[in-house]
């Protein structure tokens, strides 16, 4: 861990919006989870939720660029537990969606507690997930194809949300519980190390001032050169 790299995993560390997040009802191609999960990443999104019919898309580095390493994926088998769980939280969950009741995406205020929902990939939003949210959100089409790829509608909104929180200065003040703070820099330092303490049950070391581990215990150092 050089200095460089300590500093720089801290800058975006301060920058993550833990309000703010996106939950994809059953989005399928690893090509769209992979882009929304890097989008996330840009936006300082800390964690994705995703719910699966079937098996969990794998993430294809190519198109996620390492971003998966940095943005925490949450998987449910079931949408309205997923919705619920989100608003029990104090999360608002806006459906990306087309129907009656939806209102241009730019009117809303994503500076407050706030879930992206987005559809699978042809059939778009369930009816039951479109019954459970708090909106109904469009992005306006004016061509003549009536939608947006998933990851492409998922960067719209975001970016949106991430200008309200520039211009509101979510940016310029760390939004992260100081626990969460710490535990995620020590895991985004040394994920290996990391995992050993978490295997023995120990409370993570605390780090120095350019990153370095302050005191580590020898049986995860021993652990650490055991490791494959
Ligand atoms: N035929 C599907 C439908 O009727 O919803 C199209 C699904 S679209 C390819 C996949 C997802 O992208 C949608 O469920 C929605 O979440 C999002 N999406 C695409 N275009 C959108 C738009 N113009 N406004 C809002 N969301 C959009």
């Amino acid at each position: 861990m050089t200095p460089e790299r300590f500093q720089r995993i801290k800058q975006v560390l301060n920058r993550r919006q833990p309000d703010l997040t996106v939950l994809t009802e059953d989005v399928h191609k690893p090509h769209n989870v992979s882009a929304i999960i890097r989008t996330s990443d840009a936006i300082g999104i800390l964690e994705v939720h995703s719910v699966n019919l079937v098996d969990e898309p794998p993430i294809f580095n190519q198109v996620a660029r390492g971003s998966q390493k940095w943005v925490n994926l949450h998987t449910y088998s079931d949408i309205k537990i997923a919705i619920t769980g989100l608003q029990q939280q104090g999360f608002k969950v806006y459906a990306a969606h087309l129907s009656d009741r939806s209102i241009n995406y730019c009117k809303l205020d994503y500076t407050k507690p706030t879930a992206i929902l987005l559809g699978a990939e042809k059939w778009g939003v369930s009816e039951e997930a479109a019954r459970e949210v708090d909106e109904h959100i469009i992005i306006p089409m004016l061509g003549m194809v009536q939608s947006l790829n998933v990851s492409v509608a998922a960067a719209v909104i975001l970016f949106e949300a991430q200008r309200q929180r520039l211009k509101a200065g979510y940016y310029d003040r760390v939004r992260l519980d100081k626990e969460t703070y710490d535990r995620l820099l020590f895991e985004w330092c040394y994920p290996e190390i990391a995992s050993n303490y978490r295997q023995q049950g120990k409370a993570y070391p605390n780090l120095g001032e350019d990153g370095e581990i302050l005191e580590v215990s020898q049986s995860a150092i021993d652990n650490y050169w055991t490791l494959d």
